[in-house]
């Protein structure tokens, strides 16, 4: 468990990690950038501890959600598209409108040597 804050002072995130020896007491780390900076003994003398590592698996685990999320925004985005031009070629077969098929010559970077000159 690790709660968030941001430090009022100049903005930084701050975490909060409940201490494992001490109840009711907590470290708190401060992201510097790719720097963390603990206010725990163990930090004051620039040693790796178990707060800092627990902050930095929490900003592994959002940054790895946020990837997530983007690849999953532009796969959406792929698949629409790829309907798109099922549906405009399909069309374009019926009718012999030539509108899919400049949509088909400009749509960006599709493989268009499968589409052939029918
Ligand atoms: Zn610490």
């Amino acid at each position: 468990m690790v709660a968030h804050g941001t430090r009022k002072s100049d903005g930084a995130a701050v975490y909060a990690v409940p201490s494992r020896s001490e109840a009711n007491r907590w470290h708190l780390v401060v992201v510097n950038g790719l720097h963390l900076a603990c206010d725990c003994v163990a930090g004051h003398w620039g040693r790796y501890c178990a707060h800092r590592a627990a902050v930095r698996a929490r900003l592994e685990l959002e940054a790895a959600v946020r990837r997530d999320a983007r690849e999953r925004e532009a796969e959406r985005a792929f698949h629409a598209a790829a309907r798109k031009l099922a549906r405009a070629t399909l069309t374009s077969s019926g009718s012999g409108s030539d509108e899919a098929m400049r949509w088909w010559m400009h749509g960006g970077d599709w493989d268009r040597t499968g589409g052939g000159a029918a």
